[in-house]
């Protein structure tokens, strides 16, 4: 009886839900994969970086004292190395000595600067060049200058990546300088995803009378992929119990951490789909007291957690952003990122109902202050507009006029 079920605030909802959720188990996988996967464990460096002490210049590698004279008089010193990059310097330079070094070559004992070649006499760089006998410059150069010491970057046993961060490039490209060929990261989430409605036609049928095309079951898709979860698209259910509970049992057969469906959860005559999860599960809420997106429902079906966006394109939206987005989170294992908000000064006087409220806007920063315009009409079927929002203003519950100047939350998309 889904009447009788309570209506929470966002906040109590979205507790509720994800008191429900755990992160999924970790697996050890090659580091290639890894991007945009979230980390299961803190990252500690095997060794230090740079791993040596290099040359950060092609030039000569020198002992700085040599240069003490050199503004005045200049100095000439001996070549006695050629260390190009990867191989192992076995000179140890004394007094008045040099060696070639290219840029990210170890440099040689007795060593403590680089001199670029184009401050030397020795100008060359040409591929195949053969080193100079003897290398002349005419200034001084500081101990450590162009030298990149062992340790500059990080120690061994330092903590460079934390448990719970979602993967980047960069963070793939500092992995493998540590020499992690395999990393262990979280499972990727499984969402299972299928819309509901007898008007819903497929993306590539033509457009006949009365229908419309299924573009939730597309918006959402993307979303939860973008989320880093894998989706297994169900299609379309018709407006039928046994349309309905055909599609869910197959979630179920997929073994997913989640099951997300569009529309048929509002109290119109056609929809089922609160019924039939309460046939084989439990329903916990099915309204929530927020604009768009009142009709969200959240239980088990089954024995897998089951969230009822509503049908809407902007309040399926929305009621992603709000409830499903911090799901996939959760399950994914992870701790940091998620959503930016800013503060944003409101342009135009803005009405509401008094319910929590999610609007369609564009920001725009001057001087490091966010301003709000709204992107024309805020119905909940209006996609437009949310394509050219960047950004959803929350207007708290029991708000009904946001005056001009005023600030408010602003979720960055
Ligand atoms: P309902 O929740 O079934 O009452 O649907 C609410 C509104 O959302 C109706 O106008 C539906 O046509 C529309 N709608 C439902 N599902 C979708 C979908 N997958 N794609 C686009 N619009 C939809
Ligand atoms: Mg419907």
């Amino acid at each position: 009886m889904p009447w009788l079920l309570a209506m929470y605030s966002v906040t109590e909802a979205r507790e509720r839900i994800l008191s429900h959720f755990q992160s999924t188990p970790q697996e050890s996988i090659p580091l290639i994969e890894c991007a945009n996967r979230v980390l299961a464990a803190d990252i500690s460096a095997a060794h230090d970086l740079p791993p040596f002490d290099n040359s950060s210049m092609d030039g000569f590698a020198i002992r700085s004292a040599d240069s003490a004279n050199a503004a005045a008089q200049g100095v000439t010193l001996k070549v006695v190395a050629d260390i190009p990059a990867g191989s192992v310097p076995t000179v140890t330079l004394t007094a008045g000595e040099a060696a070639r070094i290219m840029t990210g070559a170890q440099l040689p004992k007795g060593a403590d600067a680089v001199i670029p070649v184009e401050d030397t006499d020795f100008h060359v760089r040409d591929a195949g060049t053969v080193a100079p006998q003897t290398v002349s410059f005419s200034r001084i150069v500081k101990a450590g200058e162009n030298v990149r010491p062992r340790g500059m970057d990080l120690l061994a046993g330092d903590v460079v990546l934390q448990k719970g961060r979602r993967l980047k490039p960069q963070d793939l490209g500092l992995l493998a300088m540590l020499g992690f060929a395999k990393v262990a990261v979280h499972k990727k989430p499984r969402v299972a995803l299928l819309s509901s409605g007898d008007e819903l036609l497929e993306v590539d049928a033509p457009l006949t009378e009365g229908k419309i095309h299924d573009s939730n079951s597309y918006a959402l898709a993307a979303a939860i992929q973008n989320a880093g979860v894998e989706v297994i698209r169900l299609g379309v259910a018709k407006d039928t119990r046994e349309s309905v509970e055909g599609l869910l049992k197959k979630a179920i057969a997929e073994n997913v951490d989640l099951i997300v469906s569009s529309a048929g959860v509002s109290v119109g005559a056609f929809d089922f789909v609160k019924e039939v999860i309460e046939s084989n599960g439990r329903l916990d809420f099915w309204r929530v007291n927020m604009r768009p997106g009142k009709p969200l429902a959240f239980g088990e079906y089954g024995g897998r957690p089951f969230i009822g966006l509503p049908g809407n394109p902007v309040s399926a939206f929305v009621g992603f952003e709000v409830f499903v987005r911090p799901v996939l989170e959760k399950l994914g294992g992870q701790l940091d990122g998620g959503r930016l908000t800013v503060r944003a000064r409101c342009e135009e006087v803005i009405e509401s109902d008094g319910r929590e409220s999610y609007l369609r806007a564009r920001i725009r920063t001057e001087n490091g202050i966010h301003t709000a315009v709204l992107t024309g009409h805020q119905g909940s079927g209006n996609l437009l507009s949310l394509v050219q929002a960047d950004a959803l203003l929350i207007i708290p519950a029991g708000v009904k006029c946001v005056p001009v100047g005023q600030e408010v939350e602003a979720i960055i998309l």
